[in-house]
């Protein structure tokens, strides 16, 4: 198995635009670790099956978790895995999280890889999207992050913001640049149904940028970043050589994954899992020894769905060989002829066995992968 995820739904306040499953009840974090321990524990048997290169803590906010915490839970993953394999350990931190000592335990349990949510360099875009934290308080956490032995740190970006003029974009971008960090991963805002944002636009007020203040945005970061040295190894992914997210690329490439904690995922190669998405209702479950989450055997169009979405949004895309292990007649008809049809418009190019967007389309991949989709039942 190539990677472990452990999702942490804990966070002290909600921000605006997110649709990620979290709680801001601290108050469920004691029964929540217990839990989660146990999942470990039962799929003991599972886990011993291979080496794992990744472990990634998301959220939710991990960083909500103290050092002791998070050394539990290390320890219970030690007592069932491999850790000789292991390439990367990933934590996800909100800035206002990070000191010198929570950066120097982390780095004594063995983070080697730290993702923060800065989102913008603005006080005035981090106040409206509810963000804890202010923007010296990103660049500082950035700083001590790297004084005290974070050597990969990834930062995210937010584009797109409805009240985020370019010029401010521009010096988002360049703040990034500036922070001298190994990675950055930006994304265009979306509006998430069940999100404050969600609410504020079908009210009418907050509006949608437009498309082409968009591209412009999406532009802009691509020139500046590859000047910089970056690679835009998937859409929204940029990484300085030898940085790109181990974890996030198994996700990519189709490789195996197991997932602990509410609402986590794993993928087995055939089937699909995720647990209960709800903390409460997942500590109840694992606690009195029911089942916690749903499992799925992918269909031919599932596994060709999934293929086309992860692949397509990788420069390098999708290996055209691998959909011959799954694909049916009816399938392969329809790709035969969206594939000709993208072929002509200049949206996708075939290189080297890959089949790949090209750079001129890339920001309308995600319109080209809805093309590509199968939506009969196979
Ligand atoms: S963006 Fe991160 S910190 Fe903000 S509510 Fe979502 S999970 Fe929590």
């Amino acid at each position: 198995m190539a990677g472990i995820y452990i999702h942490v739904p804990f966070c002290y306040t909600r921000c605006s635009y997110c649709d990620f499953y979290k709680v801001t009840e601290q108050q469920y974090k004691d029964e929540y670790i217990k839990a989660l321990r146990k999942e470990i524990d039962l799929n003991a048997s599972f886990l011993r099956k291979e080496p794992i290169k990744t472990i990634y803590f998301g959220g939710g906010t991990p960083s909500t978790l103290t050092i002791d915490e998070l050394k539990s839970i290390i320890d219970d993953l030690k007592k069932h895995l491999s850790f000789d394999t292991l390439e990367e350990l990933t934590l996800e931190v909100n800035p206002d999280d990070v000191s010198q000592q929570y950066i120097q335990g982390l780095v004594q349990l063995g983070v080697n890889r730290l993702s923060m949510g800065i989102q913008s360099f603005f006080d005035a875009h981090l106040r409206k999207m509810n963000r804890r934290h202010n923007a010296q308080q990103a660049r500082e956490a950035i700083e001590i992050a790297k004084i005290n032995g974070i050597e990969n740190m990834s930062i995210d970006l937010i584009y797109g913001l409805p009240y985020m003029s370019f010029e401010e974009w521009q010096q988002n971008v360049q703040m990034a640049i500036d922070s001298n960090v190994q990675h950055i991963s930006a994304y265009h805002l979306t509006f998430e149904k069940g999100t404050l944002y969600y609410d504020y636009l079908k009210k009418g007020q907050l509006k949608e940028v437009e498309e082409e203040f968009s591209v412009q945005q999406f532009e802009y970061l691509v020139k500046e970043l590859t000047k910089a040295g970056f690679d835009n190894y998937e859409i929204s992914n940029f990484a300085l050589p030898g940085y790109t997210s181990r974890h996030n690329s198994n996700y990519w490439t189709g490789d195996t994954y197991f997932g602990f904690g509410p609402s986590a995922h794993a993928f087995d190669g055939n089937h699909r899992k995720w647990n209960v998405r709800d903390v409460r209702k997942y500590c109840t479950l694992i606690t009195e020894g029911k089942q916690y989450y749903e499992l799925e055997e992918l269909s031919s169009a599932d596994r060709y769905n999934e293929l086309i979405m992860l692949g397509l949004r990788t420069k390098q895309g999708f290996e055209l060989s691998k959909l011959e292990i799954f694909l049916t007649d009816s399938i392969r008809q329809e790709f035969d002829k969206e594939l000709q049809h993208q072929l002509k418009l200049g949206n996708v190019i075939i290189d080297d066995g890959f089949c790949k967007v090209n750079d001129t389309s890339q920001f309308i991949t995600d319109r080209i992968i809805s093309e590509f989709f199968y939506v009969g039942d196979e």
